[in-house]
């Protein structure tokens, strides 16, 4: 970090400054110009807040040098994140294809979907049963029960499950599920970041719908910094002034979020889209920018589905993007 002194600052507020930086371990390299003085900051300078230092009579400007994340920062973990979820990966040389409906609604449709994704070539059972739903008269999840279906189909199919955690008061419902999948709308509730930093399961965690990718690394940072490891990001469109799609995929995010941190990106092209036929030309174009997976929504009667349905596409249609995918990462493979 690298602060820029207003020319004559008060002396007493300078040496408050430089106190209170030593308190936090952090080297002062001070630069004397004719007009004004510079002061480098060496040290782990992400528990700084710039913001404070800005509003001082003394500053002229602040700037960043390192990024305010550690634990997900590429620069401190030069290789890329695999975490083992059952007898599979997310992230590494395992292409992760999470697949299920929008939400669970019984055992029969739950198993009969896991079974057609799993022959399809899917790696992870998605499924809700705890939903974020915009009206509160909207079909909200099965709950508990829910879960209990989704470890059914499981059971019945070998597949691991990943589905959603909407508060705090749910997490022993948890126990069993392999991955816990924190909302859009939950990507800053910090409260709860904070005790999943503290369990030892995966966590999926998607991005908000206005969230920038600094805030998304923040919020994976809260995770991490409980102690918790596992976390994987997922780009799942955000809101523009675009209204022809549900959200805008932000392409962009998959080779910037790999460059900025070793933790696995996984795309959802279907709450992206929101439109079941654009879902596959949009998990191409995931497959192609880098992404370590996808997470997409499969219903066997999307029509009758009771969230997200048209945003849903039928079993045989995933089957030909699982072979697409495939057929796709082994020519990228071949080139330069
Ligand atoms: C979901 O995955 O079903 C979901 C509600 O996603 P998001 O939080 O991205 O809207
Ligand atoms: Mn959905």
């Amino acid at each position: 970090m690298i602060i820029v002194l207003k020319e004559n600052p008060e002396q007493q507020q300078l040496k408050n400054l430089e106190e209170w930086l030593k308190g936090m371990n952090i080297e002062i390299h001070p630069t004397e110009g004719i007009h004004s003085t510079i002061l480098g900051l060496v040290g782990d300078t992400t528990r700084v807040d710039i913001d404070l230092i800005q509003a001082l009579d003394i500053v002229e400007s602040v700037k960043r040098i390192q990024e305010p994340y550690k634990s997900v920062n590429r620069k401190f973990h030069p290789l890329d994140t695999v975490i083992t979820v059952e007898n599979t990966s997310i992230g590494g040389d395992i292409f992760a294809k999470i697949a299920g409906p929008c939400s669970v609604e019984s055992e029969e449709q739950i198993i009969a979907i896991a079974e057609e994704v799993k022959a399809a070539g899917a790696t992870i059972l998605r499924g809700g049963a705890f939903k974020p739903r915009t009206s509160p008269y909207a079909f909200q999840g099965m709950g508990g029960e829910g879960i209990d279906l989704l470890l059914k189909a499981k059971k019945a199919t070998g597949l691991p499950i990943v589905t959603e955690v909407m508060d705090l008061s749910q997490l022993d419902l948890f126990a069993d599920v392999d991955v816990i999948q924190v909302g859009a709308r939950n990507m800053q509730n910090f409260q709860l970041l904070k005790e999943l930093g503290k369990s030892d399961k995966p966590i999926l965690l998607k991005r908000g719908l206005s969230a920038t990718i600094s805030e998304l690394l923040m919020s994976a940072e809260y995770i991490m910094a409980g102690g918790n490891e596992k976390v994987i990001l997922c780009e799942r469109g955000i809101r523009t002034f675009e209204t022809a799609t549900r959200n805008t995929l932000d392409i962009s995010a998959i080779p910037v979020l790999k460059e900025l941190s070793h933790l696995p990106v996984v795309i959802d092209p279907s709450h992206s889209a929101g439109i079941a036929r654009f879902v596959p030309t949009l998990t191409m174009a995931a497959v192609a920018a880098g992404a370590d997976g996808i997470m997409i929504e499969v219903h066997n009667d999307p029509s009758k589905a009771l969230c997200d349905g048209p945003q849903s596409i039928k079993p045989d249609a995933f089957k030909t993007i699982s072979e697409n995918i495939d057929t796709l990462r082994a020519t990228i493979k071949e080139l330069k």
